[in-house]
């Protein structure tokens, strides 16, 4: 078929080709032959000769205008673009003035802070507060009369600032005043405060004190106030981020509100010590009243007063509960009883028995159990770390109380556990004595020697690392925060320096030489070997009693406290 000028001409003439169309602002042709074949060939430009034999040979001639096909071709595409273009440009304006709404109304919807329409709580709900309660009742005082302290030129406290650990009971005893007051209560967490955007933290605060103003008298509650309350210019990203500015606006609305205009603002928190000293200065939470977890008598009362509504049996005597739970707030006996509770339903009882109590506490203070290890060799190991820690325990005179040894491990453990009741004493004042300490790290090594004198030293497992964790962690304490070493009675680590991430990256954290840096680091050694010698040392005389309550304890996966104390008392009086 033609390929150049001279064979189309031929072509033409042969009769081979049915249609030519020609592209003149091309110089080109395209032929199409009568075996259906199409093909493009350059001619001359402003050819005669191809129109001349084309007629001649009656071949069909037409002309195509390429020009204004591509102008068709450009004007279709511009014009799809612009529409495009346009569309998605209303797309977006409507999008965002969209999320603009979104934003004003989220902003104002979250800001409406309403009343609390739940139950009213009095005093008799807050069981073991009594001290607490009679301070706070002055408030209720104020609430129900508010003329009384006018009258007298008195003002009352702006703001008071509950302070405990958690589950203790701060928000209840808030509901309670309110309640009593029977005024208005007003709730909402700090941490509700601060969203995503800038400003709205600081708009639901002054909607928070505008309401409450409008129903005054009233008690407005601020929970987990440190989430805001923080001291500011701390955070890494300056001072002006939106904690700070609703803390900002918070110190605003306080100031703003006259004395005795009836609106009572409570904030709780437990880490009292971030606050910022603009707080808590006179004028805004100026009253400050502490929460502690209750003594063995309060959470008598506390339990009595969750029993009201639970069937118990007869012969549950609730002190001995008080006696078995030191440590716990409110919110864990409540969860106590709850949990016995489901117990029973679960095992279709009517009545809450012992069982079911201790299967609580079992959970409460062990959380879920998983099962023990079924390999031979690994239990083994387990069960002598478990046996040699609960010995040292027995062994060096602490007030804990043993509770119970298994094999069974709470989640997160890596092996078995030894439980102790922390002495109740201790708990209550807080104050915690060198030998106390020394001795649980001692303790906490327990596990440790007995691998060692069991299997070598170079058989011992890291099962023991959270104990490890522990023993670290109260030597650092000793030495660099109690004075109890041989550096002498200096802190060299305060709480504040701990508190703010913001300043810490910021500031150079180690306030002393290198040279106490290492001194430091050789008492907290020199503790720890210390430590692990008196561990190997009570235990080496006693590895045929190990072997024999380690044979029990995989046998059994569980020993009571009493068997393993009268156990050893026996194994002692035998050997002396
Ligand atoms: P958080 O600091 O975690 O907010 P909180 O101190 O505010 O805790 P609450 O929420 O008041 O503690 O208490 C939780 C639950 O524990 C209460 O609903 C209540 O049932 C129970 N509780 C706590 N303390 C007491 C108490 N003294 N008397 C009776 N119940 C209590």
């Amino acid at each position: 078929m033609s390929k150049s000028y001279s064979q189309l001409l031929r072509d033409i003439e042969s009769g081979e080709i049915i249609s030519i169309i020609l592209i003149p602002n091309r110089r080109e042709v395209l032929v199409e032959f009568i075996n259906g074949e199409r093909k493009l060939i350059p001619i001359f430009y402003n050819d005669q000769k191809i129109l001349r034999i084309s007629e001649e040979y009656n071949v069909p001639l037409t002309v195509r205008d390429i020009q204004y096909e591509q102008r068709l071709a450009n004007f279709v595409t511009g014009f799809g673009l612009t529409l495009i273009f346009v569309l998605s440009l209303s797309f977006l304006i409507r999008r965002s003035s969209k999320l603009m709404k979104n934003m004003q109304s989220f902003s104002a919807r979250s800001s409406e802070v309403k009343e609390d329409e739940i139950r009213k709580y009095t005093f008799d709900d807050v069981a073991g507060l009594n001290e607490e309660s009679d301070e706070l009742k002055e408030i209720v005082h104020f609430l129900k009369n508010p003329q009384i302290l006018v009258e007298l030129g008195a003002k009352t406290p702006k703001g008071v600032l509950l302070v405990g650990p958690p589950g203790t009971g701060k928000t209840l005893l808030a509901r309670a005043i309110a309640g009593e007051a029977d005024v208005p209560f007003f709730s909402i967490s700090a941490s509700e405060f601060v969203e995503m955007f800038v400003g709205v933290g600081a708009g639901r605060v002054r909607d928070l004190f505008k309401n409450a103003k409008a129903k005054s008298p009233c008690i407005v509650f601020i929970d987990e106030i440190d989430s805001i309350g923080r001291q500011r210019g701390t955070g890494i990203g300056g001072g002006n981020d939106e904690r700070e500015q609703t803390l900002n606006q918070l110190l605003i609305e306080m100031d703003g509100f006259a004395a005795n205009n009836g609106v009572i603002v409570i904030a709780a928190t437990n880490r009292p010590d971030v606050l910022d000293p603009a707080l808590t200065r006179p004028g805004r939470f100026d009253r400050r009243i502490e929460i502690p977890l209750p003594d063995r008598k309060a959470r008598y009362k506390i339990l009595s007063v969750h029993a009201r509504t639970k069937p118990l049996c007869d012969s549950v005597n609730l002190m001995d509960w008080a006696l078995k739970t030191p440590g716990f707030s409110g919110a864990d006996l409540q969860n106590l009883l709850n949990e016995a509770a489901i117990y029973a339903a679960r095992n279709n009882k009517s009545i809450i028995g012992s069982i079911e109590l201790f299967n609580a506490l079992d959970k409460s203070r062990f959380g879920l159990l998983s099962k023990p290890l079924s390999d031979p060799t690994k239990k083994k190991q387990i069960a002598y770390q478990i046996i040699g820690k609960t010995l040292v325990a027995l062994l060096i005179p602490t007030k804990d109380k043993l509770e119970k040894i298994s094999l069974f491990k709470s989640l997160g453990e890596l092996s078995g556990m030894t439980y102790f009741t922390p002495d109740e004493e201790t708990i209550d004042s807080g104050l915690l004595s060198r030998s106390y300490i020394y001795s649980k790290i001692v303790i906490s090594l327990g596990s440790r020697a007995a691998e060692i004198i069991v299997f070598g030293s170079k058989e011992v497992t890291q099962g023991s690392q959270k104990d490890l964790e522990n023993v670290y962690f109260w030597a650092n304490q000793m030495v660099t925060k109690f004075g109890f070493s041989d550096l002498g009675p200096i802190a060299y680590d305060s709480e504040k320096n701990s508190i703010f991430l913001g300043k810490d990256i910021m500031k150079n954290k180690k306030e002393y030489s290198q040279k106490t840096s290492k001194e430091i680091d050789e008492q907290i050694i020199g503790i720890v070997n210390k430590a692990i010698n008196h561990a190997i040392e009570l235990l080496t005389d006693k590895v045929s009693l190990m072997d024999t309550l380690v044979n029990e304890l995989i046998d059994n996966e569980t020993l009571e406290s009493e068997y393993v104390i009268n156990s050893l008392n026996n194994y002692l009086s035998s050997t002396t």
